[in-house]
């Protein structure tokens, strides 16, 4: 028998991973648990989407960050349940793990609000296959444009549309706008720039709302420069396959983003504890959920809710990392007997970028915006990636970009099925959207083309 203590954590993303580093000097044995071989940096997903960077960029594989931490090791699998009474984990792949401290990590996933059908035809950007399905799928619409002589189908080829004006979706529309400015130039023969429309489509009145009005309103007009219509105040009525319904328009369009929120992946609702209104885990003041100080959750989990504020912690990487920074200092205190101080997050402020040369960015004392917002911004993404390969490979990819104008990873990898009916559009394999923290086929789908 050892003294040493268990601790579990489910999920190798900014809160798992920065806690499992935080415990590399600690008297405990850490075993952490997820069902992607990597950890994902979230917030360039849509470069990849837009052929800016190529996943390996954006993603490390979990094993490798911790290869040299001794008292750590990784499991692929997915924690499927627990026992609290029996302080274990089940696992898919039908293993009990036990555990001393527990910490659910395991972030979120794409909220359609009510209307899951949708996610068939507009793509939600999670994960690094949702992002090389959308750029499989934007890359392949210029290709069908190339050759379509039919006006309206070129028009509806050549329109894209993203629901969601918060930072993801202002970067993403930014981001296929200049896409297909740079594709253009010199790629292909009959499509000017003049034939591509990127909508973005927000039900508030502005875009960026967390932001000061005043760097919304910039956003707003560097998305118009860019030649992203931004339509504001409107919400989206419906989805259906290449069509959405903007009030009461319907419009055509080759692909559709959703980028209007999260809600928790699974999981964390296992542990039995009471949930806010957007499903995430109500926690107490050191992340414990409540009747187990020995169970935790962090990150887009959890709900934290500061003492004296109103309003719960947002669901950013730096309260993820915060967090898990902070349980790393409790659980080796535990052991040293010291008592735990609440959580205290510290805002260093938000920043969008809009296209390959602007962004806006606030912290409590600052307002930038332009090129020097997104120098700004440039040089904390880097500063966040993990690992010196990384960070290198997306500077020079940015440096690259920014002296030619192209896109690198331009490529379709996807079995593409050309398709024998005149008028159909080639296929790429289907969607695949999580249900129930398990991914599956959405009802109605064809099997995979490579099946
Ligand atoms: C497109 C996009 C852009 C974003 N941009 C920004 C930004 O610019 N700035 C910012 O601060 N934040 C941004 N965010 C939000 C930020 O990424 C999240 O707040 C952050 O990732 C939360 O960290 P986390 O550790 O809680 O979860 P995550 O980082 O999502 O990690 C969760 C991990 O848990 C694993 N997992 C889930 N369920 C299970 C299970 N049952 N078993 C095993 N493993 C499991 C997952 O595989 C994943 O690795 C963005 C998010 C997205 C999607």
């Amino acid at each position: 028998m050892t003294d040493r203590k268990r601790v579990v954590i489910v999920g190798g993303g900014f809160g798992g991973l920065a806690l499992a580093r935080g415990l590399r000097s600690a008297n405990v044995d850490v075993t952490l648990v997820d069902r992607e071989n990597h950890h994902l940096f979230q917030p360039l997903l849509y470069q990849v989407a837009t052929a800016g960077l190529q996943p390996g960029a954006i993603a490390v594989p979990i094993r490798g960050v911790l290869s040299k931490q001794k008292n750590a090791r990784v499991l692929l699998d997915e924690a499927v349940g627990v026992d609290l009474e029996r302080k274990v984990l089940h696992l898919a792949r039908g293993k009990e793990l036990p555990f001393d401290y527990l910490v659910a990590a395991t972030g979120a996933r794409t909220n359609y609000f009510g209307h899951d059908d949708w996610a068939k035809y507009a793509h939600g950007l999670k994960t690094v296959r949702d992002a090389i399905r959308i750029r499989e799928r934007v890359l392949l619409a210029f290709e069908e444009a190339e050759m379509e002589t039919d006006p309206a189908r070129r028009k509806m080829l050549l329109t894209f549309v993203v629901i969601g004006g918060g930072p993801t979706g202002v970067e993403m529309a930014g981001a296929i706008r200049e896409l297909g400015k740079s594709v253009l130039a010199g790629d292909y023969r009959n499509i000017k720039d003049e034939d591509i429309r990127v909508l973005l489509v927000e039900m508030a009145p502005r875009v960026l709302m967390p932001f000061d009005p005043e760097l919304s309103e910039k956003a707003r007009l560097a998305l118009a420069e860019l030649g992203v219509e931004v339509r504001l105040g409107e919400p989206v009525s419906e989805v259906a396959e290449e069509r959405v319904r903007i009030g009461e328009e319907w419009i055509d369009a080759s692909i559709i983003v959703w980028a209007s929120g999260v809600k928790p992946t699974s999981f964390a609702a296992k542990l039995g504890a009471p949930l806010d209104r957007a499903g995430r885990v109500i926690v107490g003041q050191d992340c414990s959920i409540p009747g187990h100080p020995d169970v935790f959750v962090l990150g887009d989990a959890a709900s934290f809710t500061p003492a004296g504020a109103e309003r719960p912690l947002p669901g950013l990487a730096p309260v993820a990392m915060q967090q898990g920074r902070y349980l790393a200092r409790i659980i080796a205190n535990d052991g040293k007997g010291l008592p735990r101080p609440p959580f205290v997050y510290r805002d260093k402020g938000a920043m969008a970028t809009i296209g390959r040369r602007r962004a806006v960015a606030a912290t409590k004392r600052l307002k930038l915006s332009g090129f020097l917002a997104w120098i700004a911004w440039g040089l904390v993404h880097v500063a966040y990636l993990i690992g010196f390969h990384n960070r290198l490979l997306v500077l020079f990819e940015w440096t690259w970009s920014l002296v030619t104008a192209k896109r690198g990873a331009r490529l379709i990898t996807a079995n593409i099925h050309f398709r024998d009916t005149p008028g159909r559009r080639p296929e790429l394999p289907p969607l695949i959207v999580e249900r129930h923290g398990r991914r599956t086929r959405m009802p109605g789908e064809r099997r995979s083309l490579d099946s």
